[in-house]
């Protein structure tokens, strides 16, 4: 099962009871992060999740709202005890940019690994996440993430059995290793099946509504998705400033066929975004207003 919470929801600026945009998971004991905006340590300790089980941080790009969190976040996640090293993913420029914050925070007692990214989409493989990073159109370099849990098929003991395979293989197959005992090669297609739905989570902001984002977001079981403003007033303003507007988001999510779309990354001028959901609805019925500490456990279709 996948564990997803959104811990922040603002944009520019935070507001009393809105955290700045940020996103956390945790699958199979490890912990994912989107963005660290202001305050997003306080979001965590909100929504009951401990500094200590961030294992890897992606940032979408460089603007304050999403990143200026992080100093205080790093020398939290220390005082949990974290001694394990961190993952960072970001844009070009991660390294500088995080080694400039860090400057009021030089010591820490783990170790931070950077990974920059590039191109229009780049995968990666991190700790059972697969993650697609894509490319969105904003006032800077700017991606968004497609978080993918896999799920294998299912192992047929029967025809493992019938094929005569040492039950000691069996484990290692079902985690996808080749083995050979003598003369004999097991592969673990030989007793696999085919592979079953995985766990998908689509998260997008800041951008304007570019065709990457659908394809990204196809069939994504959530797809958190910007609505910097409501109503289509705010048109202008989302063009200049590279946002979107819910009904710009709902068009994508149209598209794209989620389970749900979460609206997220609200205007500080936008004080009451619920007013504005049936912007969204009217073009994509299973849209929600993100709020903070909303939270979701996904979990795989033949799951428990
Ligand atoms: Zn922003
Ligand atoms: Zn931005």
């Amino acid at each position: 099962m996948l564990d997803v919470v959104l811990l922040g929801t603002g944009g520019m600026m935070p507001l009393p009871g809105r955290w700045l945009t940020s996103c956390y998971m945790k699958y199979n004991g490890i912990g994912l992060l989107i963005d660290s905006g202001e305050g997003t340590q306080i979001a965590m300790k909100e929504a009951g999740l401990s500094t200590h089980d961030i294992d890897i941080i992606c940032f979408t790009h460089y603007h304050a709202d999403h990143i200026s969190g992080l100093p205080g976040l790093l020398l939290s996640i220390g005082n949990a005890d974290r001694t394990e090293p961190v993952k960072l993913i970001g844009p070009k420029g991660l390294e500088r940019v995080v080694n400039s914050l860090r400057v009021v925070a030089p010591e820490l007692p783990f170790d931070l690994e950077f990974c920059e990214i590039g191109g229009e989409v780049q995968h990666l493989s991190e700790q059972g996440y697969e993650i697609d990073a894509f490319r969105v159109h904003h006032k800077i370099v700017c991606y968004g993430y497609s978080v993918n849990i896999p799920r294998l098929g299912k192992f047929d003991a029967a025809k493992a059995k019938e094929l005569g395979i040492p039950l000691k293989f069996w484990n290692k197959l079902q985690h996808g290793e080749t083995m050979t005992d003598g003369e004999s090669v097991y592969t673990p297609d030989m007793v696999m099946g085919a592979p079953r739905k995985g766990l998908k989570v689509t998260y997008c902001t800041d951008t304007r509504p570019v065709p990457v984002i659908a394809e990204m977001a196809e069939g994504a079981d959530i797809f958190i998705c910007e609505g910097m403003y409501g109503d289509s007033s705010r048109d202008d303003k989302a063009r200049e400033y590279k946002h979107m507007t819910f009904t710009e988001a709902a068009g994508l999510a149209k598209e794209a066929g989620p389970a749900e779309m979460w609206l997220t990354h609200f205007s500080p001028a936008l004080i009451r975004p619920q007013d504005f959901l049936k912007n969204a609805t009217r073009i994509f019925p299973d849209t929600k207003i993100g709020k903070c500490g909303m939270s979701r456990v996904l979990k795989f279709s033949d799951e428990e």
